[in-house]
């Protein structure tokens, strides 16, 4: 894959309630240009929600999210959605359209590119993800492994400048999730800045330069993978840690 223009991402004080539940107290997340961030926690740490607020399919009652040190959040959300691109847990494919069509549809619709040049930005994707072959099939018969790739070519079309993966592979049986992750790897290596939250704790310790530990709407601890996984300072993150590995 070819490098990439990459933008720093920067989340400051961020806080949203959904009524009285307070889900996120004030999250801080700085992802230098190119760098990948892992995100880790318990379930209902915030961890969705944070991404959601990220990309403004939610929108956060304080603080700020900053791409390439500018505010976000007062512009067109619309605007924003096409300089961040998001790869969700199940897909979200549309089933009755070809592998193909569900790339060219908001090449056409969003960035308004005519079929041609639709087809052909659609085509180079599925080619670097390996599935060419597949561009006129219907997602449903593709492996989950194949369709979270059509999920990913189809963000990666809209020549993104930040990626947000929410437990990309959690859905997919165990033997079609090294596929997902090596995609994901070699994404980052292109120097794409991208925020993964992921249960993958060898992804984590292995692709991330930055790892970043969420409970109960913060991020408790953040560092480089060898500082959180073999010296966390935070008892809920030595806590949780020792749970899952
Ligand atoms: P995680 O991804 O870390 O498991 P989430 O961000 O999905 O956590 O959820 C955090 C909390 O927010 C949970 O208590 C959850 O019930 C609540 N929550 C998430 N989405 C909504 C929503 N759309 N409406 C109301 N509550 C929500
Ligand atoms: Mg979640």
């Amino acid at each position: 894959m070819r490098t990439i223009e990459a933008t720093s991402l920067e989340v400051t004080g961020v806080e949203l309630a959904f009524g009285n539940n307070k889900v996120l107290r004030g999250v801080n997340l700085a992802v230098p240009a190119g760098h990948t961030a892992c995100v880790i926690g318990p379930s209902g740490s915030g961890k969705s929600t944070l991404l959601r607020a990220i990309n403004r399919l939610l929108e956060p009652d304080a603080g700020d999210v900053l791409l390439g040190g500018e505010s976000v959040l007062r512009g067109d959300a619309d605007v924003l959605r096409r300089r961040i691109g998001m790869v969700f847990q199940h897909f979200n494919l549309f089933p009755h359209k070809s592998v193909l069509d569900n790339i060219t549809l908001p090449l056409r619709k969003i960035k308004q590119l005519d079929i041609e040049a639709a087809q052909s930005a659609a085509r180079a994707q599925l080619e670097l993800v390996g599935l060419a072959h597949k561009a006129g099939a219907r997602p449903g018969t593709l492996s989950g492994g194949q369709q979270q790739r059509v999920a990913i070519a189809r963000a990666l079309a809209m020549k993104p400048e930040v990626m947000l993966f929410d437990e990309a592979t959690s859905a997919l049986d165990p033997e079609l999730v090294k596929g997902v992750l090596a995609l994901m790897a070699d994404l980052a290596q292109t120097g794409m800045t991208m925020v993964v939250v992921t249960h993958e704790m060898g992804f984590a310790r292995e692709v991330a330069d930055q790892v970043a530990f969420m409970d109960q709407g913060v991020v408790v601890e953040s560092g480089v993978p060898e500082q959180i996984f073999t010296d966390a300072d935070s008892p809920r993150l030595r806590q949780f840690l020792a749970q899952v590995l």
